[in-house]
C-alpha cells in the first residue's frame, strides 16, 4: 500500500464521515438533506385501494446521492435516516387509510437475485421494516412478508429509460406465497419509483393472488414530464383529508 493510500486510511479513521447527500461534516445525513427527505410526494398508483402512492422525496440531487450510496455502495449507516424518513411518511399518510384494518402485510419490492448478491442484502426490506413498525405504532398488526420475487434483470434499472425498464420488468415479478395474499391488506414498499411500471407489476401480481393492495410507499419519486399527475405542494392537505 502506498503512502497516499495509508493517508486515506488514517483520514477515514481520524476524521468523522460526511453527509451521504452533500458531504457536510459530522453527519450520516445532515439536517438539510433530512429536510429533503420530508417532502411527501403523492403519485397516482392504479390498482391500489386509494389509487395513489406516497414518496418521502423527489429523486435527484442530494436525495439521489444518499440513495445510491446506501443501496449501491453499502453505506448502511443510512439505514437509520432512511428508515426514519419512511416511518414519518407512513405515520403521515397511512393513519386514515389503515385505521380499522386488523392486519397489514408490508411487502418489499423485489430485486433481482443478481442485485441482492451484489449488495449482500435485500435493501428494501429495511424500508419495509420501518413502515411495519410505524403501522404497529398505530395499533395495527403489521409485519414484513417478502412475497414478491423478480427474475434476473440485466443492468441497473434506475439507469434505463422508462420504456426499457417497463419491458424488462414486464412479467418478471411473481408472488412467492400466494396463499398468504387472499383477502390480505398489503402495502408495497420500494426505494425509488421511476415510471411506476415496477410498482404496477408488483400491485398486479399481488392482486392476481387475491390481495387488496392499499397503497405503495417509496423513499423517492422521479419527477415526470407530465407533472400534472403529481401533487407535491398539495400533499399535506391531501393526506390530512384522506
Ligand atoms: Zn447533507
Amino acid at each position: 500500500m502506498g503512502i497516499s493510500a495509508w493517508l486515506g486510511v488514517i483520514r477515514d479513521v481520524v476524521l468523522p464521515r460526511g453527509c451521504a447527500g452533500c458531504d457536510a461534516p459530522d453527519a450520516v445525513v445532515c439536517g438539510e438533506c433530512r429536510e429533503l427527505l420530508d417532502r411527501t410526494v403523492v403519485f397516482d398508483m392504479p390498482g391500489t385501494s386509494i389509487g395513489r402512492g406516497y414518496a418521502c422525496a423527489w429523486y435527484g440531487g442530494a436525495v439521489r446521492q444518499v440513495i445510491l450510496g446506501w443501496k449501491d455502495h453499502r453505506d448502511e449507516e443510512c439505514d437509520g435516516p432512511l428508515s426514519e424518513a419512511m416511518a414519518v411518511l407512513a405515520a403521515r399518510c397511512l393513519q386514515a387509510t389503515v385505521s380499522g384494518m386488523h392486519t397489514v402485510l408490508v411487502v418489499p419490492a423485489p430485486s433481482s437475485s443478481a442485485s441482492v448478491h451484489r449488495r449482500g442484502r435485500r435493501h428494501t426490506a429495511v424500508l419495509a421494516a420501518a413502515v411495519a413498525r410505524a403501522c404497529r405504532d398505530m395499533g395495527i398488526d403489521a409485519r414484513v412478508v417478502p412475497l414478491l420475487t423478480m427474475d434476473h434483470v440485466r443492468g441497473r434499472s434506475v439507469q434505463m429509460g422508462g420504456g426499457q425498464r417497463s419491458r424488462r420488468v414486464s412479467g418478471r415479478i411473481a408472488v412467492r406465497r400466494p396463499e398468504l395474499c387472499r383477502h390480505a391488506h398489503v402495502i408495497v414498499v420500494d426505494d425509488i419509483v421511476t415510471t411506476g411500471a415496477t410498482m404496477r407489476q408488483c400491485v398486479d401480481a399481488l392482486r392476481s393472488s387475491g390481495a387488496q393492495v392499499v397503497t405503495c410507499l417509496s423513499v423517492a419519486y422521479t419527477p415526470q414530464p407530465d407533472a400534472a399527475t403529481v401533487r407535491d405542494s398539495a400533499a399535506r392537505d391531501d393526506t390530512s383529508a384522506a
